[in-house]
Formats: C-alpha cells, sequence, structure tokens
C-alpha cells in the first residue's frame, strides 16, 4: 500500500512533468509558427547587410570576413568549383547540396534556416549545420560567390545558456524539495488523524487534535473531537444506564432472595408467612415493570421516529383512562376532573395511552391523599394541549430539569416506597417527541405539579 505523502509526492512530480512536456510542445508551436520564420527573416536581413558592408568596405575578403566571424557569426563562401571558405567556428555539419549553391550563385536567396525540418523542435534553432543558414549572392574580386551565414549560437548565447541551464535546474531542485516537505506538512494531520482514530477504536476518548487550520483539514478535526467527546459522553451515559439497570433489577432480587430465605424457617407465624409473600410479590411485580418498562424504552429507542400513525380519538382514551385507574385515586381519596373537547389526532394509540398512563399514575402518586387532580385537553389552530395539573408535594426547582432523564428519581430514599424507577418520564417524553409533540413541566414545592403537552 502507498502512503498518502508518496502518492502526493508522485502525482505532483507526474503533473511537474506533464506540464513540463506541455510547455515544451507549446514553445515548440511558438517557435515553429512565429520565431522560425521571423529569425529566418533576420538573418536574411543580415546577410544582405554583412554583402553591402563588404562591397561598400573593399577590404580584403579574408581579413572582412575573419573580423566580421568575431561579431559571433559563421560563414562559408564559395564560387561552387572546389571546397570554398569557413569563418568563424567550425559548422557541425558541413552538408549542403550543389544545387542551393548553384541556385545561390544564380542570384537567389537560400532560407535554410525557415526550412530546417520542424521534427526536430525548438532544437533547430541550435542546431549548427552548413544546411541551417541563409545563402545569398556575393560578388567577390569580380567573381559571383556564394555566401552562406549563421549566427555563432554557442557564442552569442553562451552566458544565457548557463543562466538558463541555473534556473531552470533550481526550479526543478527547489520545487522537488518543497513538494516533499509541503507534503510532510499536509499529510501530518491526517496521519494525526488516523491514530486518534486507533485510540477511539480503542475505546480512548481523550483525544487532542489541533483545531486551529481554517481549511478543510481543521474542520474534519474540529468534528472528529467533537465526535470522541460525543462517543465519550454516550460511552459513560451506556455505562451509567447499566449501572442504573443493575441496581434497579438487583434491590428487588435481594429483597426477594432475603424473604424467600426467612420462609424457609419453621416457626412462622401465618401473619408473617402472608407478609414476606406479599413482600415477594410486590417485589417481582416491581421487577416485572422495570423490565417492562426497560423493554419500552429499547423498542422506542429502535423505532427513531417510525412508529405506526392511526386516528385516536383522544378524549374517549382519557375516559377510559380515568376509569381504569378509578382504584387507584379513589383509594387516595382524590377529587379527579377532566375538561375535554372532542379531540380526535394521528398518532400511535398504545403509546399515547401509555404516556398519558404514566403522567396520570405519577399524579395519583405524589399527591397526598384529598388532593386534587384536573385534566384539560383542548385543540385550537396551533394543535391540541393535554395538560395535567395536581396539588401534589411538587418538584423542587434544582431537579426540575432532569426528571425526564432516564432513572432520575426525586427522593431516591422514598423511591422504593413509591415503587419508582424513574423511568416513566423518560418514556413520556420520547413517546412525545416520536409524535413530534413536546412537554413542560412547571412545579411548586408542596403546591403541586402541572405537566403540559403539546402535540401537533
Ligand atoms: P418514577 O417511576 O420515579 O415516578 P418518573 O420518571 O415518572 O419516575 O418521575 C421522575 C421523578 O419526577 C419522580 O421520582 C418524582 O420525584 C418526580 N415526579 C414526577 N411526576 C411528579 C408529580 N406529578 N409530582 C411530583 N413529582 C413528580
Amino acid at each position: 500500500m502507498k502512503s498518502l505523502y508518496i502518492r502526493i509526492v508522485l502525482v505532483t512530480l507526474f503533473i511537474m512533468m506533464v506540464s513540463s512536456l506541455i510547455a515544451f510542445i507549446g514553445s515548440n508551436l511558438y517557435y515553429q509558427k512565429i520565431l522560425k520564420p521571423s529569425n529566418d527573416k533576420k538573418n536574411t536581413e543580415i546577410a544582405h547587410d554583412v554583402v553591402d558592408l563588404f562591397e561598400a568596405a573593399s577590404m580584403d575578403e579574408s581579413m572582412f570576413f575573419e573580423k566580421t566571424a568575431k561579431l559571433s557569426y559563421q560563414f562559408y563562401i564559395t564560387d561552387g568549383k572546389g571546397d570554398g571558405t569557413f569563418y568563424g567556428a567550425d559548422f557541425r555539419n558541413q552538408t549542403l547540396s550543389q544545387g542551393v549553391i548553384k541556385d545561390v550563385l544564380n542570384g537567389h536567396t537560400y532560407h535554410g534556416m525557415a526550412e530546417y525540418p520542424s521534427t526536430t523542435f525548438v532544437t533547430g534553432f541550435f542546431s549548427n549545420e552548413l544546411s541551417n543558414s541563409i545563402g545569398v549572392p556575393i560578388e567577390i574580386d569580380g567573381k559571383s560567390h556564394a555566401l552562406f551565414m549563421r549566427p555563432d549560437i554557442k557564442q552569442q548565447f553562451n552566458e544565457i545558456h548557463i543562466l538558463l541551464a541555473v534556473l531552470l535546474f533550481l526550479t526543478i531542485a527547489l520545487s522537488m524539495l518543497i513538494v516533499f516537505f509541503s507534503t510532510r506538512y499536509l499529510v501530518k494531520p491526517i496521519r494525526e488523524l488516523t491514530s486518534a482514530t486507533k485510540k477511539i477504536a480503542g475505546g480512548n476518548y481523550s483525544i487532542q487534535l489541533k483545531e486551529n487550520r481554517q481549511d478543510e483539514i481543521g474542520t474534519l478535526a474540529k468534528s472528529f473531537m467533537s465526535m470522541s467527546r460525543q462517543l465519550m459522553q454516550v460511552e459513560q451515559m451506556r455505562q451509567e444506564f447499566v449501572s442504573n439497570v443493575s441496581h434497579e433489577i438487583q434491590t428487588p432480587l435481594s429483597s426477594m432472595k432475603g424473604y424467600a430465605n426467612l420462609l424457609r424457617s419453621p416457626s412462622l407465624s401465618t401473619e408473617e408467612l402472608d407478609a414476606y409473600t406479599k413482600v415477594i410479590e410486590s417485589e417481582s411485580t416491581r421487577l416485572s415493570k422495570v423490565s417492562k418498562q426497560l423493554l419500552t424504552l429499547a423498542s422506542l429507542d429502535k423505532d427513531q421516529g417510525v412508529i405506526k400513525h392511526e386516528s385516536v380519538n383522544l378524549t374517549e382514551m382519557l375516559q377510559t383512562l380515568i376509569s381504569q385507574t378509578r382504584w387507584l385515586w379513589e383509594e387516595k381519596d382524590l377529587a379527579l376532573s377532566l375538561e375535554a373537547d372532542e379531540v380526535i389526532c394521528s398518532g400511535n394509540e398504545d403509546l399515547l395511552y401509555q404516556a398519558f398512563e404514566n403522567l396520570l399514575s405519577n399524579s395519583i402518586k405524589y399527591t397526598p391523599p384529598e388532593g386534587e387532580i384536573r385534566l384539560f385537553l383542548h385543540k385550537d389552530q396551533r394543535g391540541i394541549t393535554f395538560r395535567i395539573e395536581d396539588t401534589g408535594i411538587g418538584i423542587p426547582p434544582e431537579h426540575i430539569g432532569k426528571v425526564f432523564d432516564r432513572f432520575y428519581k426525586v427522593d431516591e430514599s422514598r423511591s422504593h416506597e413509591r415503587n419508582s424507577s424513574g423511568l416513566g418520564l423518560s418514556i413520556v417524553k420520547k413517546i412525545i417527541l416520536l409524535h413530534q409533540g413536546n412537554i413542560h413541566v412547571e412545579s411548586i414545592p408542596d403546591e403541586g405539579t402541572a405537566f403540559t403537552v403539546t402535540l401537533p
């Protein structure tokens, strides 16, 4: 497996190579189409100037061309017979067809530079060949000669050559160096993220990543940190949940075990036998209630928003609820009233019944005998409002924000005698949220509590 670092380096080098190639082809096209003809034209003019100058100078041929060649030109002069004479630096390739020479002797100009084959790309410009020259007729000592000339590129561009080579070398070397280091800088945070992921997978959530970068990697680091914080919270909640569940199950179980042991004693009176059996009975009921509530919560968590909807007559539902709990509130001598519009809504009947039942049974549970419970159900344009008010013990302000948390009990010490698990309100909230509704509580200690449920 290639590391990201190697990949980025290779891709960048590849991009550099491809762009150099494209640049080379582009500059060649520019040379072939524009520079080559203009270079030919320029040198043709120079060749004619040299001829004019020679004629005007009336100097000895060899002296004139030796001196002129020093101005960085290469010359070849021939009268078509014999070998001819070279001045200036040597041509690498001295081949030139007799036809060309004859043509120039006949008064034509030879455009060897413009006609030089384009397959050689821009290097044709540097190609030190006799055929890559300009040929013009010249008269020497009253006889027709052909003068071939090309600039001595090596001499003219020597310094520029070196400068260009240094420039090119430095550009390539520095870019490669910078690519090596900058890639390291780019890849480092990703490496850190990878090792952070491994830590999280191993259960270690205390991760520190630099979040100060303003780019995508910075955003990723921020999201990653927030994810690890959430995971840590979830893990804490899970541990708390497990310990709460074990506590809720362990307490009735040990009580049942204790009383079951007592039942073994041979000298038990009938009253004792009856009392112990009742405890075991009520503890098992409690245990079964907790496990039912846990199952409900688990299935609500699983559903996450997808519940079966049907048409529910809430008014009838409340009437049924009141009559089914009658023995509970009548036992405590509570005055219970219902003020309800005819309300039909879309929702899950079983779940809504469970929510209202939990709220009502809480009010019954936490209202002292001879107290009052009032239920209201109204419907307007904004939606449905259900409100349950009691004159019970109320909830102290410091607890009010937590009563919807799982296993939260205001008075832990009395939770057992009240048959309380701390799960009822969390189930209510979950059900209401699954119906896109809201629940809200107001309470004054020793005066009473009111829960308001709104449904869309
Ligand atoms: P529990 O099984 O303990 O009733 P809930 O989740 O239904 O669990 O309630 C959480 C806590 O909120 C209870 O322990 C109780 O102290 C408080 N509470 C709920 N309803 C009322 C109410 N109507 N009046 C006073 N306190 C209440």
